[in-house]
């Protein structure tokens, strides 16, 4: 199946209320995106998924949840202040603004005008904290997750049982203030990372990124990318952040080309080697063994939730050709699916029928998010939940009274089991275990 364009996925997603502009009624905010009703649950399932993965399963991962706001010395300390810079050209015709990688012939896209020189532009917020404007503090919205777990590290180390080799996991609000944004939720100014530090000893550093690169790929085949739109990408020399010693990123094959789902970087102890210095606090490990005080090294896989749900929604975005009728549907994973089942009574003036659907609903309720429609053909009842992606719908009809069952019918074969409403809550279940 050949991938969707862009426009098409947009639409979609703004038709069924997965994304929308951000603040549309006043004109919409230069890429800014808000999730509705069904992306606020698919954004949930991916977090949800990789938390599972990534900590719950494991027993040598603990998670965190810091501030947006730090102290400003953190950006200091981890050289975001002096490096955290795109070069930056403008056009002297139209004063459009561009990265300096995005036109290597350093002329205008728009009028061909030669562009400026070009200049570092740091791309982190900055804010004033505290009333009084002239004493207030200058911080940052942090643009990146990572350095709270560094500024945490001995926290966890000192109220925790974890020891060499562990990891700590976030899921947080990241802000950057992009000079080129766009491809839908690809690139925004406000996203969502999913940021795993797995701190090591010296040494072992070469293989544990090995290791979690195998294994975060693992986790986007699992979860539904299709193999042949994935890949891997090692960094250049060139192009290595200025923690770095290697990193990989996992790319996708976006309706608009590839592009980084992931990235996992070997950061060596530069992090909290700077931290340390910065500090003043000693950010090693007791290794009992050698009896001597080791800073890790650390291995750093970072997502984006947004990004991570665009490729799930293009990946699953499916045209099927129906005795003539044009069939969309998402065949996401259903652990991912906004929705799980979709419940249908076959008609709406008949009590006991009405009565007995919404009883399913009720089960089915209690575990997940699931809708009651009782509107429409059941044809076009299917259609809109096959356009969310829900992998069930369930069709409460006249024989339900007799049998109490009821007809499942699955989203991606459109295959139909009848189901005892007794065992529908397990005959669900079993498809959505984790
Ligand atoms: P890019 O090269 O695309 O700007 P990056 O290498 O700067 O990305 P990282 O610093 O490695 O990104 O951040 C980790 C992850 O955070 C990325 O793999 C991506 O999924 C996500 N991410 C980074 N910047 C953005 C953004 N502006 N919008 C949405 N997601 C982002």
């Amino acid at each position: 199946m050949a991938a969707p364009d862009l426009d098409t996925l947009v639409a979609l997603a703004k038709r069924r209320g997965f994304v929308f502009g951000s603040s549309e009624i006043y004109g919409g905010f230069a890429s800014t995106w808000d999730y509705g009703p069904l992306g606020a649950e698919l954004i949930r399932n991916v977090k949800e998924a990789w938390w599972r993965r990534v900590v719950m399963a494991r027993e040598d991962v603990v998670g965190l949840n810091a501030s947006i706001l730090m102290h400003p010395r953190v950006w200091e300390a981890s050289g975001h202040v002096e490096n955290f810079n795109d070069p930056l050209v403008e056009c002297p015709e139209c004063r459009r603004r561009f990265r300096q990688d995005d036109v290597p012939d350093g002329t205008c896209p728009h009028d061909g005008a030669t562009l400026t020189d070009p200049r570092r532009f740091n791309t982190m917020f900055s804010t004033q904290v505290g009333p009084v404007q002239e004493s207030a503090a200058t911080a940052y919205l942090r643009p990146e997750t990572a350095q709270a777990i560094f500024v945490n590290f001995k926290n966890v180390l000192d109220s925790t049982r974890v020891r060499l080799p562990f990891g700590i996991a976030q899921i947080g609000k990241a802000f950057r203030n992009e000079i080129t944004t766009g491809n839908f939720i690809f690139r925004s100014r406000e996203f969502e990372q999913m940021e795993l530090e797995y701190f090591v000893e010296p040494g072992q550093d070469a293989a544990a990124y090995q290791a979690w690169i195998d294994e975060r790929l693992a986790w986007w085949q699992e979860f539904g990318l299709d193999s042949s739109r994935l890949r891997l990408r090692p960094h250049g020399d060139d192009e290595l952040s200025h923690y770095s010693k290697g990193t990989t990123d996992i790319e996708y094959e976006f309706p608009f080309g590839w592009g980084e789902l992931e990235g996992i970087a070997n950061r060596t102890d530069f992090d909290l080697a700077r931290h340390a210095e910065a500090s003043g606090e000693t950010l090693t490990v007791f290794d009992e063994a050698s009896k001597s005080h080791i800073r890790p090294y650390v291995v750093e896989p970072a997502s984006g939730v947004d990004r991570a749900a665009l490729a799930f929604l293009a990946d699953a975005y499916t045209e099927q050709d129906v005795r003539g009728e044009k069939r969309v549907f998402l065949n996401l994973d259903p652990r991912l699916a906004p929705i799980k089942a979709a419940i249908f009574p076959l008609a709406r003036n008949k009590p006991d029928l009405v009565k007995l659907a919404r009883d399913v609903r009720a089960r089915l309720a209690a575990s997940w998010p699931v809708f009651y429609d009782a509107g429409g053909s059941i044809g076009r009842r299917y259609a809109r939940q096959d356009e969310a992606g829900t992998p069930f719908g369930i069709t409460v009809d006249y024989e339900s009274l007799d049998d109490h069952a009821v007809t499942v019918r699955h989203r991606d074969t459109m295959d139909q089991d009848r189901v005892a409403v007794d065992d529908l809550h397990g005959f669900v279940a079993e498809r959505l275990a984790w």
